[in-house]
């Protein structure tokens, strides 16, 4: 546990995901708020518990939980809280969440199945080869998530530029859709911090692609427009939801634009006339990655080529139910 600004700690949780640790961060004073809460295992209760007990808290103080986004390693133990609150002090836990990913914390159930859906028309409509689709098995998957976090009935959803009372300030829920169609990050203007969530990390991607729902535009570029909603406070630090905080927004953000226009780049020139699979671009773009990463690398060349396509670099055809794509 680490103090990245006075009053506010960071709490290191693990997750079972390649990832490996996801941060929570306290905020003392009143009201007592978590930003963030980690899956719902049993290593990560353990770990937030201590981190507790060390600063004299237990789950039940908490007051209010500020979720970043809908994502089950930053939502799993919610429920637990407010459990643990209502059964001392017999009112819940108040726990906030942006309306667009409202649905992933309110009822994980039904989100679980439109998920599941996009996963295996992704999967579908790929040309993935058989060997590699063989060793996916969505519905494992999905239970799995089930497994590790539990929906908040009783959780409240906001919109953008809603704000937040906090022991170090007021704080302002500014919408960053990208990374999830809710993602927020909140920022405290009066101590000049950002919990940035997922939006912006200091040494990974932020994988914009991962929710793969086409029916809501190309989330890749949803989220490099969105970058432009935190830029203008460039001296803040970056409190974020994964890693070390990030004291240079402005060179991270201008590190973030290039490394994708070098991967738009690398798939134009990877076009020719012979028409290629969404899964062959996946492959020039990433190269040898292994089956754990092959639906995420699926759901980047997605939106890459259909950025290409916008930009006229590119021409999709769909071929017998699967995508193609070609040079312009
Ligand atoms: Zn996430």
């Amino acid at each position: 546990m680490t103090n990245p600004i006075d009053g506010v700690s960071r709490i290191e949780v693990p997750t079972p995901f390649p990832v490996g640790s996801m941060n929570c961060y306290l905020i003392e004073g009143s009201p007592l708020t978590l930003i963030d809460t980690g899956p719902k295992t049993a290593e990560s209760l353990a770990t937030i518990k201590q981190a507790l007990l060390k600063l004299s808290y237990d789950m039940s103080d908490i007051e209010q939980i500020l979720i970043t986004h809908g994502h089950l390693d930053h939502i799993g133990l919610a429920a637990q809280f407010v459990r643990e609150r209502e059964r001392i002090h017999g009112s819940p836990t108040e726990v906030w969440i942006h309306n667009r990913d409202a649905i992933a914390l309110i009822n994980y159930e039904e989100h679980a199945e439109l998920y599941m859906e996009s996963f295996v028309r992704l999967i579908e409509t790929s040309g993935v080869p058989k060997n590699d689709a063989q060793k996916l098995d969505p519905k494992r998957l999905i239970d799995y998530y089930l497994s590790i976090r539990e929906s908040v009935p009783t959780a409240r959803s906001f919109k953008d530029k809603d704000c937040f009372k906090t022991g170090i300030g007021e704080i302002t829920a500014v919408w960053v859709p990208g990374h999830s169609s809710g993602s927020v990050c909140y920022v405290c203007d009066e101590q000049q911090v950002i919990f940035s969530g997922d939006h912006i990390l200091g040494d990974i991607s932020s994988n914009p692609s991962i929710s793969f729902d086409s029916s809501k535009g190309i989330s890749m570029l949803t989220y490099l427009e969105s970058l432009n909603y935190i830029s203008s406070r460039e001296d803040y630090i970056a409190l974020p939801g994964h890693r070390n905080p990030i004291f240079d927004i402005k060179s991270r953000i201008e590190a973030l634009r290039t490394e994708y226009d070098d991967k738009f780049q690398k798939a134009a020139d990877s076009l020719t006339s012979n028409p290629q699979t969404a899964y062959e671009l996946s492959r020039t773009i990433y190269g040898d990655y292994d089956t754990n990463s092959l639906v995420l690398a699926l759901a980047e060349s997605h939106d890459i080529l259909r950025i290409l396509e916008n930009r006229n670099q590119a021409k999709v055809i769909n071929q017998n139910g699967v995508i193609h794509v070609v040079k312009h």
